[in-house]
């Protein structure tokens, strides 16, 4: 019998059979109930591994039983599938995580098959737990690869001109597939691991770049720096070392370090960065809004660009609040003379919001996915071709 078990409780029959048909597919064991009482004796009789629970039922409601799991201790993962709108998808989605479940994230109603799929999948992948061993082998045995995501110019008259993109690691592992980052990067900091991983990131890279140099293409890359490497002195000249090696300009390279990352050790912090900035460097503070930078801090770091997290640019139609904060933090870039990345654009309306905001560059899935490095040649290519806004990416 397959050891991943779905519980799925919703009041439209109809809705749930399809994702039992779905969940069967990828192997789950599928139990079906539209209410409470029978959702109970069905997770007495046999624990589920993933639980998927609709918000608005008759007699009961979705946030109710997450917090009834949670006095359970349930160690299950709970999505949840509701016709709600996404601001209260995403406050019962925190209400399960501030009561300590193991949330796999929120599915609008009418549900697309895809996303219903990824999300079972990352419930699977959850359980394949990977070890540092695992990951040094890898390292040595080129499994890491890079995906590219696009930084489009939002002040571009053409629709997406795209003059760099970033560098975003991804694991082919043999067993489990493509591995995305959330689930070895904090292993790797943890571990020693984190400085053979960003040099063969940083290698594949700038090999990258010499490929696309030879196709006329002269993108810059930004390449994340993970907190932990702050702490070497002898970085910028370690790194430096590997771009020389490459005969590729330092200024080709945009190094993105977290905005928590960076206020951490701030005297060491600053001599690292500063040395980084007068070889030639670019300098990124990503996802800004999520950490407690000082204004004094963040005038003194030699940054020259403000990357805005995507959980602010992701909510900007729906959230009034995000529309604010997102304002805030572009009048703050700009006033510190920052140029301006928003990532996370997925919609329309959030670009030209952005574009009226004056934000410099922006990555999303709107205007495209991280993709391997052939496909980013073609979207530069395709894009060069394509003129004026308002069209969506063919
Ligand atoms: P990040 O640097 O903030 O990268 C942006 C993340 O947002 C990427 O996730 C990207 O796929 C995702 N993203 C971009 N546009 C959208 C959108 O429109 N909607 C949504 N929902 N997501 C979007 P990814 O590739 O899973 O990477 C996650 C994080 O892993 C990165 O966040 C970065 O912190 C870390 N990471 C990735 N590659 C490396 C690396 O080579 N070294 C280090 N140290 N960290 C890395
Ligand atoms: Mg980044
Ligand atoms: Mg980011």
């Amino acid at each position: 019998m397959s050891s991943n078990r779905l519980l799925v409780i919703d009041d439209e029959p109809a809705v749930a059979e399809v994702i039992g048909n779905c969940a069967e597919k990828l192997d789950f064991g599928v139990t079906i109930v539209t209410e409470a009482e029978s959702f109970w004796a069905s997770y007495s009789a046999s624990p589920p591994s993933v639980i998927l629970l609709d918000l608005q039922m008759p007699r009961t409601d979705g946030v109710e039983l997450l917090r009834a799991l949670a006095e359970k201790e349930c160690s299950a993962h709970v999505g949840i599938i509701s016709g709600a709108d996404s601001r209260v998808l995403a406050t019962a989605r925190r209400i399960g995580e501030d009561n300590g479940l193991n949330m796999l994230g929120t599915l609008q109603k009418p549900v697309r098959m895809q996303d219903l799929r990824a999300m079972l999948r990352k419930a699977i992948n959850e359980k394949q737990t990977v070890s540092a061993g695992d990951l040094s082998q890898a390292i040595k045995d080129d499994q890491l690869i890079v995906h590219y995501q696009p930084k489009v110019d939002l002040g571009s008259e053409r629709q997406w001109d795209i003059k760099a993109c970033e560098a975003l690691v991804r694991w082919e592992h043999p067993r489990y597939g493509l591995l995305m980052p959330d689930r070895f990067i904090a292993l790797a900091e943890n571990s020693d691991l984190i400085l053979p991983l960003t040099n063969c990131v940083l290698g594949m890279v700038l090999r990258q770049l010499r490929e696309w140099d030879k196709d006329g293409l002269a993108l810059s890359v930004a390449v994340n720096i993970a907190p932990q490497l702050l702490g070497d002195l002898a970085l910028p000249d370690k790194i430096s070392g590997l771009v020389s090696g490459f005969d590729v300009s330092p200024s080709r390279l945009i190094l993105e370090i977290t905005e928590t990352g960076a206020m951490t050790d701030t005297s060491l912090t600053m001599d690292i960065l500063t040395r980084f900035r007068l070889k030639g460097f670019g300098l990124s503070i990503d996802d800004f809004g999520t950490g407690y930078s000082s204004l004094i801090q963040l005038h003194r770091m030699p940054f020259n660009e403000m990357k805005i997290d995507r959980s602010f640019v992701m909510e900007l139609i729906d959230n009034e609040e995000s529309k604010k904060i997102v304002s805030s933090i572009a009048g703050l870039g700009h006033s510190l003379g920052l140029s301006l990345c928003a990532e996370g654009i997925e919609d329309e309306e959030a670009l030209m919001f952005l574009r009226s905001l004056e934000c410099e560059t922006g990555q999303g899935y709107l205007i495209s996915r991280p993709v391997p490095p052939a496909e980013m040649a073609e979207l530069v290519f395709a894009s060069a071709s394509k003129s004026g806004w308002n069209r969506p990416p063919a």
